[in-house]
């Protein structure tokens, strides 16, 4: 069996979900057996129900209001009974800042190996062979596992998510025995930006160093706001203060894979490309006709981006309205 971990925040339940069952339907289809989602928090019938329609034979809820604010340490410890006494050969989650913190301390306590942020599923025969970025995206690493059971994190936005097919999950509980933990959350302080979360956004409004400075992020903020999108930034403007980390796409910042990415005043340089080749369609703003975004670029516009900007924001106004 292959189990995915599935991740929820705000009510939502992540799409990660879906991206880890088609890699979990590859493993069910090689090594056998049903693939189960598992779900961890409180309260989680509203959750459970997003699940519905995926191609997943069991969702199991561990589910306590000891796990509202639980910490990753206090989620593994209900989790690791629950997939150590399962028949679980294979265990995929997301490799987000939780996903990592969790599957971690989860193999940890197993034991198992674990191959994380893993960006594609190789086959050698019969045997799964995980695929990862080392050292900022300089090489790369073929993971094996040799025995035990098999974890793996997959890096969002990457693959492909598996669509609804219609099925109706069998749901289970799981009691949870709160054991006793070293640290707990005791209030969750959310940022309030207003805007879509980078990795879950359907639109990307990227600036780069074209901006010229911190204070001119206003024109990208008018054309996301317009358009429902977030707010993407290259590493050169994060590195220059301008930005927050958070905001960075890139192989050392976010891989995104949204319907349009605006890429304004970026050159395109290949760790850039390698967090948001995969979006739908592309969009280059810029003043230099030779820069490599055009290369991946769906439509490209040669020009100065604080001209071009604000008229396309003045456009989409008139559409959105
Ligand atoms: C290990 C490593 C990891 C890295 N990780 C990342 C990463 O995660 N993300 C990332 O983005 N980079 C990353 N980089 C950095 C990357 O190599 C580039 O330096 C960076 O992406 C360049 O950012 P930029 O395109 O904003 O700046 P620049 O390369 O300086 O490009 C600015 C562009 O703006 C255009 N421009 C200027 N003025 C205007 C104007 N008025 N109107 C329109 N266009 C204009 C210019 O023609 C130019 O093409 C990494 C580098 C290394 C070595």
């Amino acid at each position: 069996m292959v189990l995915i971990i599935a991740e929820h925040q705000n009510g939502q339940v992540k799409k990660t979900l879906a991206e880890c069952l088609s890699a979990a339907k590859q493993l069910a289809e090689k090594l056998g057996g049903e693939i189960h989602a598992v779900l961890i928090g409180s309260s989680l019938d509203e959750l459970a129900s997003q699940i519905d329609g995926f191609a997943i034979k069991k969702l199991h809820l561990i589910d306590s209001p000891e796990l509202e604010k639980a910490t990753t340490e206090k989620q593994a410890d209900a989790l690791a009974p629950f997939v150590k006494g399962g028949e679980f050969k294979a265990v995929l989650g997301p490799a987000s800042a939780w996903g990592r913190d969790l599957t971690a301390r989860l193999a940890a306590k197993i034991p198992c190996g674990l191959a994380t942020d893993c960006t594609e599923l190789r086959w050698d025969g019969d045997k799964p062979i995980f695929y990862r970025p080392v050292y900022a995206g300089k090489a790369f690493a073929n993971v094996a596992f040799k025995n035990g059971v098999i974890m793996a994190t997959l890096r969002p936005n990457v693959f492909p998510p598996d669509e609804k097919t219609g099925e109706t999950p069998e749901k289970g509980t799981i009691t949870y025995d709160a054991g006793s933990v070293a640290s707990q959350i005791l209030d969750i302080i959310r940022k309030a930006t207003g805007r879509v979360e980078l990795t879950e956004a359907d639109i990307i409004v990227s600036g780069g160093r074209g901006i010229k400075g911190a204070e001119n992020w206003g024109i990208l903020e008018e054309l996301a706001d317009t358009l429902g999108a977030a707010l993407g930034a290259s590493r050169a403007v994060v590195d220059a203060g301008w930005i927050e980390h958070s905001h960075q796409v890139g192989q050392t910042g976010k891989t995104v894979s949204p319907k349009i990415y605006f890429a304004c005043g970026i050159s395109g340089a290949i760790q850039h490309l390698a967090g948001m080749s995969s979006s739908k369609v592309i969009v280059a703003i810029n003043n230099n006709p030779e820069a490599p975004i055009f290369k991946a670029a769906t439509f490209g516009i040669v020009g100065d981006m604080f001209k071009v900007v604000p008229i396309l924001t003045e456009e989409f106004k008139t559409i959105v309205d």
